[in-house]
């Protein structure tokens, strides 16, 4: 394991580029705090102000429902203003030159399809928020639709029109099962990759933080790039402390 600074870090991350023949990235919320969007564990960061619902809660509660869709709601500006970062844009490119076959995200802010990866390139392992589904029927209702719906009725979560089942934003909640497609993409790709790109998580949420460690097991490069510290740093190949959008910026053009 190697800690260095940004220069040398930067030039370390562009020699296991070049030595790689196909790289997978993996990101979590530390990627999008350059957009706008707070992550859960740093100072003020989202889970500092609430503690999250958990699925059951969701189903069992319109209580738990109403003030789930009030903070998406409270937060749904900052969602919607909210463009690709450096670091984005840089997994863009690296898509692009074919130096990374795909995006492994525990994100659902939608950034890096904005930044101009197709679709079949990000694996979203906790879903999207940028639209809602009844978890009866499966219908899909746009994110507009709950709000008009929300606020028209003083702040009360709507149902399904057809099967009068529980409306939830497409994410995946904590207690939720994992949606078993992306799962399997992002195994594959871990286990395809020679180099895995750990971006902007603290890795403590599973299963998703256990990529990295599939990875390397299997003969890939590690390289974590997050502020803090985490529990992989050990295993890794290059560990960069440093701000996501600083190291990766040299990598967007
Ligand atoms: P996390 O909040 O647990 O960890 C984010 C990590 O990123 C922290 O360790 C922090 O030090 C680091 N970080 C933040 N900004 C950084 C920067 N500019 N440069 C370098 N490092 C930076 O996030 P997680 O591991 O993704 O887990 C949180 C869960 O919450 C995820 O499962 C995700 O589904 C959800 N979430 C998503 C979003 C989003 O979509 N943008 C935002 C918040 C939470
Ligand atoms: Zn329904």
């Amino acid at each position: 394991m190697l800690a260095l600074n940004r220069n040398a870090a930067i030039e370390r991350l562009s020699e296991l580029l070049a030595e790689s023949r196909r790289g997978v990235a993996f990101t979590g919320a530390g990627i999008s705090t350059e957009s706008g969007i707070p992550d859960f564990r740093s100072p003020g960061g989202l889970w500092t102000q609430n503690r999250p619902i958990p699925f059951d809660e969701f189903v069992a509660s319109r209580e738990a429902r109403n003030e789930a869709w009030r903070r998406k709601f409270a937060m749904e500006d900052k969602f919607q203003a909210a463009k690709p970062g450096r670091g984005h844009r840089a997994l863009a490119r690296l898509i692009a030159r074919g130096k990374l076959s795909a995006v492994i995200t525990q994100n659902i802010d939608n950034l890096h399809q904005l930044s101009g990866i197709p679709d079949e390139k990000v694996i979203e392992l906790h879903g999207n928020g940028s639209y809602a589904t009844c978890l009866d029927c499966g219908e899909r209702y746009e994110i507009e639709w709950v709000r008009e719906r929300f606020h028209g009725a003083g702040g009360i979560a709507p149902d399904c029109a057809s099967c009068s089942g529980p409306v939830k934003s497409a994410t995946i909640s904590f207690g939720q099962a994992m949606p078993e497609g992306a799962m399997r993409r992002a195994e594959a790709e871990s286990l395809a990759a020679d180099l895995f790109l750990a971006i902007g998580s603290s890795l403590v949420v599973w299963p998703a933080a256990g990529f990295p460690a599939l990875a390397k097991r299997n003969g890939a490069r590690l390289a974590i790039i997050n502020r803090e510290a985490t529990e992989f740093d050990g295993m890794a190949d290059l560990v960069v402390r440093d701000d996501i959008g600083d190291v990766l910026a040299p990598f967007v053009g």
